[in-house]
């Protein structure tokens, strides 16, 4: 197959009337942003590369993988997480993980992380041009040990030796929390154990910690009383939300988040993604919600919605099926978009 396909086609028709247009946005908005002192703009950090491929059963080619990352930065994410530097043995879809880093045309103003689990893995991602890097551990016994075969101390323990090279090398890690507010073993997460792993991974060095509703079992409270635990414990402007849409709840999870005052949201293109180990979970929200809820409230992400709609149907098309985006897919319907993707299934 051929990986590059028509970068540059656009949505295909566009009816007079934008679909793009947010209704009603003008004067409302300046009274919810003075209600809940809204931030001017947030941080989007694009995970469909790597948290959303990495659950794809079919092996994606690698030139569909460079091709997602290049199109993401160029619709404005401005961190966009590539590959994971794992073992192929534990996740073969992320096997070509120095070949898709070599190959990406990097964008200035773009960061890049990848995920590097142990110190082969920093060397490798390090070897392959990575600027950025992220470790992940979970707030849950029982998920740490299946997903990632030992106990929470001693992933910390081995998170030491990463940390200190990275710091050498004068390279920022972002820690991943999972399972901070469900476990699909254990079920509900104390919001204290999801603080004290944060609290954690930030004094070992990291320099943000990703707040992972694994399961997306979590609500708008169960995430606020998370988020305000961990909250406590770290700087808010370190904290990050992670929240997977399994039930419907992640942009509700975000807004209550973005309340609480966060800044930093972790989402997928199209909804991509998934866990292995937390059996029905779906993937990511899906950015082009968080996108779509932000314009709503007068919040700059600096995304273009039209050129991510593009970039959804794409992959969704290299995929065989359609957004997991609600906004997505209301947009197309719309505008009559949608790409055809040149790869298999
Ligand atoms: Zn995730």
């Amino acid at each position: 197959m051929k990986g590059g396909t028509a970068r540059s086609r656009k949505l295909a028709l566009r009816p007079p009337s934008d679909p793009y247009a947010v209704p009603e946005q003008s004067s409302s908005t300046a009274s919810v942003k003075d209600a809940h002192a809204l931030p001017k703009s947030i941080k989007l950090v694009e995970v469909g590369p790597r948290d959303g491929l990495q659950n794809e059963a079919g092996q994606v080619p690698t030139a569909v993988k460079v091709e997602l990352v290049e199109r993401l930065a160029e619709a404005g994410l401005r961190t966009v997480e590539v590959t994971s530097f794992v073992s192929a043995r534990w996740v073969p879809q992320m096997a070509d993980h120095a070949e898709v880093l070599r190959a990406i045309r990097r964008k200035d103003g773009v960061a890049y992380p990848v995920l590097t689990p142990n110190l082969q893995g920093l060397e490798a991602a390090v070897a392959a041009g990575a600027k950025e890097v992220a470790i992940f551990g979970a707030a849950s016994e029982t998920f740490s040990r299946r997903n990632i075969n030992c106990s929470i101390e001693e992933s910390l323990a081995r998170f030491v030796p990463v940390l200190r090279a990275a710091e050498a090398l004068g390279i920022p890690v972002r820690g991943y929390a999972s399972c901070v507010v469900d476990c699909p073993f254990e079920g509900h997460i104390q919001p204290e154990a999801a603080a004290d792993l944060a609290r954690r991974l930030f004094d070992l060095g990291c320099c943000e910690i990703s707040l992972g509703d694994t399961t997306g079992r979590g609500h708008p409270a169960s995430i606020a009383r998370m988020v305000e635990a961990c909250a406590r414990v770290v700087p808010m402007d370190r904290l990050a939300g992670h929240y997977h849409d399994t039930y419907g709840m992640a942009v509700a999870n975000i807004h209550a988040s973005l309340r609480l005052g966060m800044r930093v949201f972790d989402s997928s293109v199209a909804g991509l993604g998934g866990c292995p180990y937390a059996p029905g979970a779906t993937g990511n929200v899906a950015t082009e919600d968080v996108v779509w809820l932000m314009r709503g409230l007068g919040v700059e992400t600096g995304v273009d919605l039209e050129a991510l709609v593009s970039v959804s149907a794409w992959i969704s098309a290299c995929l065989g099926r359609p957004p997991a985006s609600r906004v997505a897919r209301a947009l197309l319907a719309k505008g009559g978009g949608g790409e055809a993707c040149a790869g298999p299934a």
